[in-house]
């Protein structure tokens, strides 16, 4: 299929490559402590990554992305290929491939710290360089990259007519230059609270609210979907607005759902659906990712 400019909907994200070095414990250590593990897994993920492959399962995907000289970066890059994923403007550098230092307790929380590594040097120039090189219909970011960046990747979408989705996790402040061009901003509540502390009069919004908060977004975005975990999304743009319930799952892993729904919103958005449509497709797709069991994904 067609994307609505007419070119073949060939779509890039760019993103975070990662690798999450994930132990069990009994309970977290205490300041200055050593414990012991009593297991431990390796698993590949950053959003970039994660989200290539949801779109990948739909239309062709380019990652834009940075990774280190090393086995996790060339391990990382046989798992994206193997999914359907272009990887030629994924850089190899002399900074390691990122990781995610996660730590899970018993009864299941986490504590998670971040070495963004590589993630850091994927520089405005590279990316600009890329997408030049591409020129996918849309492109979808998040905010484990350099912000000049993601700002450089919103000026690209303005200049040469392309979709620019932001999915803005983890939340920062950002440019009013950026958040216009997002179409759409991909939120969860907490994100939504947090963007939309920059409105005047944002006190007056009830974030629980999801169609007033995505409404109040609008305000400083092109169109808005508010992720809702089991109870689905909810999306607004200039044409329409609604809600998409949930779909009920036994819930096995919910790690990564946010990333399958962007992905996912990213390729139908791309073949021409409208907003409402791919937030259906999105909130399937995303079920079917937390009722199946990350090792079989
Ligand atoms: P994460 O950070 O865990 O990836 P998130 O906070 O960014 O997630 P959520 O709103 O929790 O995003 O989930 C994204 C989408 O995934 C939801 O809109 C929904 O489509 C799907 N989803 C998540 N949890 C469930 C669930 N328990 N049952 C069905 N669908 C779910």
């Amino acid at each position: 299929m067609s994307g609505s400019t007419g070119r073949p909907p060939e779509v890039a994200v760019v993103g975070s490559i990662n690798i999450d070095l994930v132990t069990t414990v009994e309970r977290h250590a205490l300041p200055g402590e050593t414990i012991l593990a009593s297991d431990y897994t390796e698993s590949l993920g950053g959003k970039g990554f994660n989200q290539a492959i949801a779109a990948a399962k739909r239309v062709p995907t380019h990652l834009i992305g940075c990774v280190g000289d090393d086995a996790f970066g060339a391990r990382a890059m046989q798992t994206a290929e193997g999914r359907g994923v272009s990887v030629t403007e994924v850089a190899h550098t002399d900074t390691p491939t990122g990781r995610a230092l996660i730590e899970v307790a018993r009864g299941g929380e986490n504590r998670i710290v971040v070495a963004p590594l590589a993630n850091h040097v994927l520089t405005a120039e590279r990316v600009t360089a890329a997408l030049d090189r591409l020129r996918p219909v849309a492109v979808l970011t998040q905010l484990e990259i350099p912000l000049d960046t993601v700002e450089a990747t919103a000026s690209w979408c303005r200049a040469n007519d392309a979709r620019f989705i932001l999915n803005p996790s983890p939340v920062a402040t950002l440019p009013p230059e950026i958040l216009a061009v997002a179409d759409p901003l991909i939120v969860n509540e907490r994100e939504a609270e947090a963007l939309l502390t920059v409105l005047p009069n944002a006190e007056r919004v009830d974030v629980t609210d999801h169609a007033a908060a995505a409404e109040a977004l609008r305000r400083v975005a092109r169109s808005v979907v508010i992720t809702a975990g089991a109870k689905g999304a909810t999306f607004t743009d200039e044409a329409d607005s609604g809600h998409s319930a949930g779909t009920r799952v036994e819930v096995v892993d919910t790690t990564g759902a946010g990333d399958e729904f962007a992905g996912t919103l990213l390729a139908a958005l791309a073949t021409g659906e409208t907003l409402g449509r791919a937030t259906i497709l999105a909130n399937t797709s995303a079920a079917v990712l937390v009722a199946t069991a990350r090792s079989r994904r």
